[in-house]
């Protein structure tokens, strides 16, 4: 539905994106994940036809989008700040891309109620864009982007606005309304948990080009890179010499499934670090210690290497300042690439 061939964008002192290729099949939602400053917005843009593009192509359905104004290519937007307008009521919002289009009244009042009832504020066309709360805001900023029936929905960092609980929720329905209207979508997102939630595909981007595509099972399994294991939350990730079944580390010798040989870098999964007797591992000094709510988190200081992040259960948690050994189970270490 929507290809970006060596799509590039240059400004004076920066290429924000660099010859991205990127394809969004019909009723999919990707979701392109990286940190600020990463590109992502630009991409929107380039895709919206508010940003131009030094090099490369859009396409929607097949057809080159060059010279295609933005409101002719038939997408709907939703920015980070919602930009509602403050002067309009709810329903004068939620028709605004109708009005556009020259919808009749009666057209519009349809739509209106049937979108502000599927995002879940039946009836609130006429409360003040300026008295609801932030995650209500957020609710009819998607039904104002929705209402045209854009072939595609393209949403930038759509709840960064949002407290952590409304976001958890919000995501989880919007997954499900995506699904039940089989809205194809293109989001960009700095926060992993979004995208991970509301993806079918995730993307994360590093300068201005993609670092790793995948299912979100995927990638989250299988990171590319060390810069993508770090983004995703992975701390333990350290420079290593792989033969055979071994990689040799700042922490010692740790078993590995096999892959990659000689240099490389090892991600060591939280789950994959084993808390044994004193004796029989890793010395390690517990430097901190972390309630997480499926377990607890241990910060280690191990006798050599760096800092080391652990995960166990409950019972038996060591405390602070006792000393523990360490081992390394295979399935939790993952071969990634020399940076
Ligand atoms: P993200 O949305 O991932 O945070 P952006 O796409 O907004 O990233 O920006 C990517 C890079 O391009 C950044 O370095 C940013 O400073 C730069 N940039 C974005 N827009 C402009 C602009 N209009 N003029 C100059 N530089 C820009
Ligand atoms: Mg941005």
């Amino acid at each position: 539905m929507l290809r970006l061939d060596g799509a590039t964008v240059r400004f004076a002192r920066r290429t924000a994106l660099d010859a991205v290729d990127l394809e969004v099949a019909d009723h999919e939602t990707v979701c392109v994940l990286g940190p600020s400053g990463s590109g992502k917005s630009t991409l929107l843009r380039a895709v919206a036809g508010l940003q131009p593009l030094d090099g490369g192509r859009v396409l929607l359905d097949g057809a080159d989008q060059s010279g295609v104004p933005v409101h002719q290519r038939g997408l709907g937007l939703m920015f980070q700040d919602h930009q509602l307008f403050p002067q309009r009521d709810v329903a004068g919002n939620v028709a605004f891309g109708l009005r556009m289009r020259g919808a009749s009244r009666g057209e519009q009042a349809e739509r209106v109620a049937e979108l502000l009832d599927l995002v879940g504020l039946p009836g609130a066309g006429p409360r003040a864009v300026a008295a609801l709360s932030g995650g209500e805001q957020q609710r009819v900023a998607l039904a104002r982007a929705l209402a045209p029936s854009p072939r595609l929905l393209m949403l930038d960092e759509p709840l960064g606005q949002l407290d952590r609980t409304l976001r958890e929720r919000l995501v989880v329905e919007l997954r499900s309304l995506f699904g039940r209207l089989g809205t194809t979508v293109l989001a960009v997102t700095h926060d992993q948990g979004e995208a991970f939630a509301l993806a079918d595909r995730v993307v994360v981007m590093r300068d201005g080009r993609i670092a790793q595509s995948g299912t979100p099972l995927d990638v989250w399994q299988h990171p590319a890179s060390a810069f993508v294991a770090r983004f995703l939350g992975f701390e333990n990730v350290v420079p290593a010499t792989v033969s055979g079944e071994t990689a040799d580390t700042p922490w010692g010798k740790i078993p590995v499934a096999g892959g990659i040989q000689g240099a490389a870098q090892v991600l060591v999964r939280p789950s994959g670090v084993r808390l044994l007797p004193e004796a029989d591992g890793l010395p390690c000094e517990v430097l901190a210690r972390t309630f997480r709510g499926s377990h607890v988190s241990l910060q280690l200081r191990p006798e050599v290497g760096p800092l080391l992040e652990a995960e166990c259960e409950f019972g038996g948690a060591p405390g602070v300042g006792e000393v523990v050994g360490v081992g390394f189970s295979a399935r939790g270490v993952a071969l990634l690439p020399p940076e």
